[in-house]
């Protein structure tokens, strides 16, 4: 079966079996299937990102997690695609990663060390061309002061897993304008920091263009951007540069608009030329 079709196929599968916390995704920036672990289904985040798309977005606690019950998802998950995925194919052909995003930041939950080495234990019961190349932490960053974070991120580290970090900044009225959060970006730049000791990084970072006062503004501004940026260059793996291509569940207002594309090359080519590794993706 075509990866495509996989797909189409492991997403009504999924939904006659109404998982609560494991859901299929065409990812654009890994470019194929992504097993999607979502820790919150009640759609609490920490931050309220202007692009966010999940519907009913609230800030809130993180919910307890059944966490046998994600563990059976996951097992019957696999155990489809196994039996699914033509013979001189493997999982790891089909099925990009399993990443660690959903309605809110993972790592909030006190429970994503114990779901990761749960995780790392299924895994390591199957092949290595039985499962997804991939592990990945999708997360905004906030909770990596946290030993306990970054205690799991050394597992997910020797799990050949990687980090998403977001950074949608280039100053700390542009954390508050796009993310709504009341973090100095500098501070923000001490957690990547902390990912980076730890864990294979990539930066990731929406460029987004908006309508303020009649003005089109595009974030993250670029000086203050590069700024906090060029110390990294040899710590992250690149720069994951996107334009939000579906809706916003949060923008009220209706001021988000799409960055053009020759915007978003002129950014990476930027990028591009400061030394970082740049994908971009429209
Ligand atoms: S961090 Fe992610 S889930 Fe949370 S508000 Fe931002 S985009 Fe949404």
């Amino acid at each position: 079966m075509e990866s495509l079709a996989l797909f189409e196929a492991l997403k009504a599968f999924a939904s006659t079996h109404a998982w609560r916390y494991v859901y299929p995704v065409w990812s654009r920036r890994a470019q194929g299937i992504s097993i999607g672990i979502n820790l919150h289904p009640n759609h609490c985040c920490n931050w309220h990102c202007l692009y966010c798309q999940v519907a009913g977005l609230q800030r809130g606690p993180s919910p307890v997690i059944d966490v046998s019950g994600l563990q059976q998802e996951l097992t019957d998950c696999l155990h489809w695609l196994s039996q699914q995925i033509h013979p001189t194919r493997t999982l790891r052909d089909c099925v990009q990663d399993i990443a660690f995003a959903g309605d809110g930041e993972p790592t909030t939950s006190p429970q994503f060390p114990d779901i990761l080495a749960m995780l790392a234990n299924l895994l390591q019961q199957r092949s290595a061309d039985d499962r997804p190349a991939y592990v990945r932490l999708i997360t905004n960053g906030s909770q990596l002061q946290h030993a306990h974070v970054q205690h799991a991120l050394k597992l997910l580290h020797a799990l050949g897993g990687e980090v998403w970090f977001k950074v949608d900044a280039g100053n700390d009225a542009e954390m508050r304008a796009i993310n709504d959060a009341r973090l100095p970006l500098s501070l923000h730049m001490q957690r990547l920091q902390a990912s980076c000791m730890v864990c294979n990084t990539w930066v990731q970072t929406a460029v987004v263009s908006r309508k303020v006062n009649g003005e089109i503004i595009t974030t993250p501004s670029l000086t203050g951007y590069l700024q906090a940026l060029l110390p990294f260059k040899q710590q992250i793996k690149g720069i994951l540069l996107y334009g939000i291509a579906r809706p916003s569940q949060q923008d009220n207002l209706g001021c988000l608009q799409a960055t053009p594309a020759v915007v978003l090359e002129q950014f990476a080519e930027i990028l591009r030329t400061q030394g970082f590794c740049v994908r971009l993706f429209f």
